[in-house]
């Protein structure tokens, strides 16, 4: 099988190695020419534009930032959808609208080619350890012959159902990921407030029932001061958009989300919301005039 890859971030970039490293034949195109010379020397192809990619692959995996960006590499001038052939495959990793989602494969379809949408949870670290988290809309037989690339990316993949379904399931999981977040912040707020050592309340916390995924895997970095991006706030608040869109729209509250999504929108201040989403304890550190780091490092 013959891949595509689109968009070498944080995300696509590790992903791409892996699929190196399993053997597939893998052909790149990153909007910044320069981040595809790392791939190209571990036996990817570079292509010019998204067309080309897709046209020299049997299934063309995108994964860039919002939903106006994929629009753009699938539909755009030099898009997928003119280069990719009758019988193949998109597959949009990227975490977008699911009903443009839905668009997008109307558009494809039109040609022939199917589109998977199947976002992925687990950060850089499940991208870089193979280890992801796969949810996915669209048609079964298309995900029969992707799912060898997806083992080579993750570890457990679901089948949500027709297209968008991955899309609306990842919305779902970004809201466990932001109160998570905002969970283990809060209680090193008040742990710092009260003069606790905070690596004393880590280590007695963490593997107890208030643990959880961002707890183990962000918890450290926020003690360390390390608020580089694994992943940007900027990105998870456009994720937070979309979902209040979908509770809008199916009259749904989600009170914790609301929240989770005014602390986000204050760290976005920092840095272009560049920094990772571990600094929503920011806000919090603000509001309580408190700082939530190790005691080795004050
Ligand atoms: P990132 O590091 O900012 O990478 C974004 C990639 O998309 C870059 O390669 C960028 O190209 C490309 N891109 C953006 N807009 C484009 C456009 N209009 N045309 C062509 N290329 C474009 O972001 P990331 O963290 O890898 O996230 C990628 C996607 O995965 C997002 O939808 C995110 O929500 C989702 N996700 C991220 C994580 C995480 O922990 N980071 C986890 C799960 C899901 P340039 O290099 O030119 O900027």
């Amino acid at each position: 099988m013959k891949i595509g890859f689109v968009g070498l971030g944080i995300m696509g970039k590790p992903m791409v190695k892996n699929l190196l490293e399993a053997g597939f034949d893998v052909t790149c195109y990153n909007r910044t020419a320069s981040k595809v010379a790392e791939v190209v020397a571990l036996g990817a192809k570079a292509a010019d534009t998204p067309k080309a990619a897709a046209a020299a692959s049997d299934v063309t995996i995108t994964m860039v930032s919002d939903t106006p960006d994929v629009e753009e590499v699938i539909l755009g001038p030099s898009g997928i959808i003119h280069g990719a052939k009758r019988g193949s495959i998109v597959v949009d990793m990227s975490t977008i609208s699911p009903a443009a989602t839905k668009e997008f494969a109307a558009a494809l379809a039109d040609k022939g080619v199917a589109m998977l949408d199947a976002p992925v949870s687990g950060g850089e670290k499940g991208a870089i350890e193979g280890t992801l988290t796969i949810m996915v809309g669209g048609p079964a037989e298309a995900l029969e012959t992707v799912m060898p690339a997806f083992m080579a990316m993750g570890k457990k993949v679901t089948h949500m159902g027709p297209s968008g379904s991955g899309q609306m399931t990842k919305l779902c999981n970004q809201i466990g990921c932001a109160l998570t977040i905002q969970s283990f912040s809060e209680a090193f707020v008040l742990g710092a407030a009260a003069g606790l050592d905070l690596d004393k309340v880590f280590q007695a916390i963490s593997g107890g029932a208030a643990g959880s995924w961002s707890m183990s895997n962000y918890g450290p970095k926020v003690l360390a001061g390390d608020f580089s991006p694994g992943f940007m706030v900027k990105l998870h608040q456009k994720d937070l958009k979309l979902v209040m869109e979908a509770a809008r729209d199916l009259h749904v509250a989600l009170p914790g989300t609301a929240v989770a999504q005014q602390l986000f929108a204050v760290a976005e201040k920092e840095e272009g919301g560049r920094l990772g989403n571990q600094s929503m304890i920011k806000p919090l550190e603000a509001m309580a005039g408190v700082k939530a780091r190790s005691q080795k490092k004050q």
